[in-house]
């Protein structure tokens, strides 16, 4: 008998990408409930069908439905090509497709109406990009199902309450909590597997909301931690966290095991594989956190572990551990000698870029105090230069400021490891690496925790700069 021990299991895009994906993916939660009594499963849209849709969406906005019914029979080759396949049982099939069929019809009269409007709203976006889970839940849940475990879909609207911050809401733990139990609770207690969406919530009026993209890493995390769960696994295409990603450096190693603090920096400097705000949830409940991959179950994969106290060195002896990029990114710089010791210039400079809602991940100021320089993505760097014009308007007239400016794209490039802190000379050895390798850095900062410091490349340079850092990983 298994102990009475709960476990979340989020299923990634290519988890859940293909028939074969799905039987695997079924495996796998029959197989966990051998050690755990009470499994959640959670799952993401079907590989490419968030793009697909937000793509839809975003073209009906410019009054452009041509590619529609190319995108509608997309959808539902997709799902029904699986459902055939996996869904035993002949009612369940029909009444799987049923469903899937008429959320593909409501995406698509949602797309008419966009197009209609000429515009579309964030709230319009979430609620097209919310089809992609609410499909993908039904199909797992059957699959599951037909695999010969008891299971229930049910959308994660009903339970995950947020603000009505669209695309990128906030939960609120509270009434997520209470939801969560009493809609969740009565399955787990019968032994019903819950098969839910990861990516979206509802606000307190019933109006879909997404986590932001990549965000049903963010999911599991808040489930796991509102039951709570002992464990929390995320199931994904690589074996776990790996010394940097796997598309630039094919010998990439993956890491059996990472520190909250070390993997907080890599996935909020752009690593992919986990979604930043995975790991805050977890940690704040003691959770144990497991990535692993769904076409390689058997590997151990990564294990979360609590940071390693200040006097202690890194277990494994690695001081640099993984390396990451953030593509598509501007540098801004503002400027001018009339900025010297006037107090409130960089907390302008940030009020203006917020109401922009821009984040800004890495800021950089020399001790001059003649320039202030940061990080905007560069989808964001006009309507932040204009902010930045507006509010230093006087100042740029009577020349305290002399510009305020943008590089073209740039990339961050991140190396991580908890070792740095007490490791004279770090810094110096990776900027005689990128020198080394003829990559230039225009920018560099460090966070205060000591666990990562980073720099600014041209864009042209990213892969170079990735590959060469590595190196100093793999000690070549
Ligand atoms: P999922 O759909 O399962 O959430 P994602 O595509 O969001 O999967 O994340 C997994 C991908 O992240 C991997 O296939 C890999 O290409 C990429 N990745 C980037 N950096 C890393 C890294 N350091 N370790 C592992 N994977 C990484
Ligand atoms: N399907 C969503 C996305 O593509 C969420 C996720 O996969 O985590 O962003
Ligand atoms: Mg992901």
């Amino acid at each position: 008998m298994p102990e009475n021990k709960t476990l979340v299991m989020k299923f990634g895009g290519t988890s859940v990408g293909s028939a074969d994906a799905l039987t695997k993916a079924a495996q796998i939660v029959k197989d966990a409930r051998a050690d755990y009594a009470r499994v959640v499963v959670i799952t993401s849209a079907m590989s490419g069908v968030t793009n697909l849709l937000l793509d839809s969406a975003a073209s009906a906005s410019q009054g452009k439905t041509d590619s529609l019914p190319s995108a509608e029979s997309t959808l539902r080759e997709k799902h029904f090509a699986a459902a055939d396949a996996l869904i035993k049982d002949e009612t369940l099939r029909a009444e799987t497709k049923h469903e899937i069929d008429s959320l593909i019809h409501s995406f698509v009269e949602l797309c008419k109406a966009i197009a209609i409007l000429g515009e579309a709203s964030p709230r319009a976006m979430d609620a097209a990009a919310s089809i992609g889970e609410r499909m993908s839940v039904r199909l797992l849940g059957a699959v599951i199902e037909s695999a010969g475990v008891s299971a229930k879909a049910i959308e994660s609207t009903e339970f995950v309450v947020t603000n009505a911050h669209f695309q990128n809401a906030h939960p609120d733990f509270k009434a997520t909590t209470e939801k969560t139990r009493q809609l969740l609770n009565p399955l787990l207690d019968q032994g019903i597997v819950p098969v839910t969406t990861g990516f979206i919530g509802a606000t307190p009026t019933g109006a879909i909301t997404t986590l932001g993209r990549g965000g049903s890493d963010y999911s599991a995390a808040i489930i796991g931690a509102v039951l709570p769960a002992d464990d929390v696994w995320i199931w994904t295409d690589v074996d776990g966290i790996m010394t940097t990603d796997p598309r630039i450096v094919k010998d990439a190693k993956t890491l059996s095991e990472i520190t909250y603090s070390e993997v907080a920096e890599l996935a909020y400097y752009g690593a992919k594989v986990l979604h930043p705000k995975t790991i805050r949830p977890v940690v704040d409940a003691g959770i144990g956190l497991r990535i692993c991959n769904t076409f390689n179950p058997s590997h151990p994969g990564t294990r979360l572990i609590a940071n390693i106290p200040s006097d202690l060195q890194p277990r494994d002896g690695q001081i640099v551990k993984a390396v990451t990029a953030i593509r598509n990114q501007r540098l801004v710089t503002i400027e001018g000698r009339g900025m010297l010791g006037v107090p409130g210039v960089a907390a302008r400079a940030f009020g203006a870029v917020a109401s922009t809602k821009t984040s800004v991940p890495l800021i950089t100021q020399a001790s001059s105090e003649q320039s202030i320089c940061f990080a905007v993505p560069s989808e964001s760097a006009d309507s932040v230069i204009n902010a930045l014009q507006v509010t230093f308007a006087s100042e740029i007239e009577d020349e305290d400021i002399d510009r305020v400016w943008m590089t073209e794209d740039v990339s961050i490039i991140t190396v991580v490891g908890v070792g740095m802190r007490h490791t004279p000379g770090v810094a110096g050895q990776v900027f005689t690496q990128l020198g080394n390798n003829k990559a230039n850095v225009l920018a560099i900062a460090q966070g205060s925790s000591e666990v990562s410091i980073s720099m600014v490349v041209a864009a042209a340079d990213t892969e170079l700069a990735v590959r060469s850092l590595h190196d100093l990983i793999a000690g070549k």
